[in-house]
């Protein structure tokens, strides 16, 4: 969007006379995944929508870069995390860690919103219009009830998800009724319902989380999704008959704004340098997020499986993500030497850069709904090795929903099976390959004319705007 697009004054108020909309408080899930989406929709708020006056609330845990946000305010407010409970955050962890936050976080937070309230006040500030919490705070809805402020919900997943979760996980019939969702949901195999739940997890615990959250998202007075209607019609429909609140897929959010300053790890570069350097859509771009991990033999076969393909890429090792290791010492020998100039290696990268370039051709893929909605709008198909939570979900719409990638389940995930994948994804002499490819760049439209004036997304951008301002005013 360019600043001409800027979404109009609600209510007929003039876009001069900001002060009428309020002031927005954001509640940011301490995770990669959750703080990069938050941070987006407050720059979008904020720059797009008038929003001048944005308090941030944020967890010690992962707390933002905020000399990046000079146009926020920042509260911090303790977490009861200990250093080596942070630590020790992982796959095994996250979610427990998450059912943790929503209890210790309560009373630091409650007291952190009533004073901003009280300040508010004292120092006769237009008035707070409504809190936005990430969907997973599911103890803020009764939190703001009992400050009479409404809440609006951020799902940072696909809007799929939600009824993906009550389905498999919930054991909930009702979004089997509706047809055509039925049928994108009949296409998840036991194996991907089997997965959404983490084998590390407490299997009561992560019901809990889901159910709750879900639960409180309904109490809400709206749900944002950094997501976009035409790519998710049959879940939309769903949702908007079961939730009876507002909806407003208004994403994907990362497209108002060019690049990404939330990021908790320095990006290097280097890796658009190197990529300059590579022919137009020759590198597979690997990456499995900011908390995936695999094991060392894993590690070994996707590098062995990565020099088969004979294909260029461009792998990120997050240090860390190779159980047992720092960094790059699992390396197998003689791997370096065997792929030469024709890999490059880094720590973390600018994704949404790397995945627009030019030289970019597929993403190999934990399948996280970010890294899929970014390979989404640059059309870049993609190779999907998908874990837990939603990435099963995700991975099988765009195997076998979008029909733009491939699935590389994790137990077949020897070189041979990766060296397979990657040449299918990069096989132009191919019906399958040319067909991913062009319904890859056909979605990738979908979302510009989504965008654009007059598109699902701005519309509802501007919705979500009235619908604030009416919150409160
Ligand atoms: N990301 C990045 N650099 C990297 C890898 C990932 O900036 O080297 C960003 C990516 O662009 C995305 C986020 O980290 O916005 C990962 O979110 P996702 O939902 O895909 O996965 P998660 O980390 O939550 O598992």
């Amino acid at each position: 969007m360019s600043s001409a697009d800027e979404v109009p004054a609600a209510g007929g108020g003039s876009s001069n006379n900001i002060n009428y909309r309020g002031q927005l408080v954001l509640f940011p899930l301490p995770f990669q995944g959750h703080i990069n989406p938050m941070l987006q929709l407050a720059n979008i708020l904020h720059a797009k929508a008038g929003f001048k006056n944005i308090t941030i609330i944020h967890t010690d845990l992962n707390s933002p870069n905020q000399s990046n946000y000079p146009q926020f305010t920042f509260k911090s407010i303790s977490d009861g995390l200990s250093d080596e409970s942070c630590s020790l955050i992982n796959l095994d962890t996250s979610n427990s860690v998450i059912n943790f936050l929503n209890k210790s976080c309560i009373d630091p937070f409650k007291a952190c919103l009533c004073k901003l309230l009280a300040q508010v006040v004292e120092d006769d500030e237009p008035p707070v219009a409504c809190l936005i919490s990430d969907a997973l705070w599911h103890f803020t809805q009764s939190v703001a009830d009992s400050l009479n402020l409404p809440r609006i919900v951020l799902r940072t997943s696909s809007m799929s998800c939600i009824p993906a979760y009550a389905t498999f996980v919930l054991g909930q019939q009702s979004y089997l009724k509706t047809s055509s969702l039925k049928q994108e949901l009949s296409l998840m195999t036991e194996k991907d319902r089997q997965s959404i739940i983490y084998k590390g997890d407490s299997e009561e615990g992560n019901k809990e989380l889901i159910a709750s959250m879900i639960q409180e998202t309904k109490a809400a007075s709206g749900i944002i999704l950094n997501t976009f209607k035409e790519l998710e019609e049959a879940a939309c429909l769903a949702l908007t008959q079961d939730f009876r609140i507002p909806i407003f897929p208004i994403g994907p959010f990362h497209k108002y704004f060019p690049a990404s300053s939330s990021s908790l790890l320095e990006q290097d570069r280097g890796s658009i340098s190197w990529l300059d350097l590579q022919p137009i859509s020759s590198v597979v771009y690997v990456s499995f997020g900011s908390i995936a991990q695999v094991s060392e033999a894993e590690f070994s076969d996707m590098a062995w499986g990565l020099a088969s393909s004979n294909q260029r890429f461009l792998w990120v090792v997050r240090p860390g993500s190779v159980c047992g290791s720092e960094w790059l010492e699992s390396l197998p020998k003689g791997f370096m030497e065997e792929v030469g100039e024709r890999g490059c290696i880094v720590k973390w990268a600018p994704q949404q850069q790397v995945l627009a370039h030019k030289a970019t051709g597929a993403f190999w893929t934990h399948s996280g709904w970010n890294s899929t909605l970014e390979s989404i709008c640059e059309g870049v198909p993609m190779i999907c090795s998908p874990c837990s939570y939603d990435q099963p979900i995700n991975a099988r719409y765009v195997t076998d929903v979008w029909r733009i990638g491939v699935m590389l389940d994790n137990w077949r995930m020897n070189r041979r099976e990766i060296g397979r994948a990657i040449k299918r994804v990069f096989d132009m002499d191919n019906d399958e390959g040319i067909e991913m490819r062009q319904r890859s760049k056909s979605l990738q439209h979908k979302v510009n004319l989504s965008l654009q004036r007059g598109g699902t997304a701005y519309r509802s951008l501007e919705n979500l705007v009235d619908h604030i301002c009416n919150l409160s005013f």
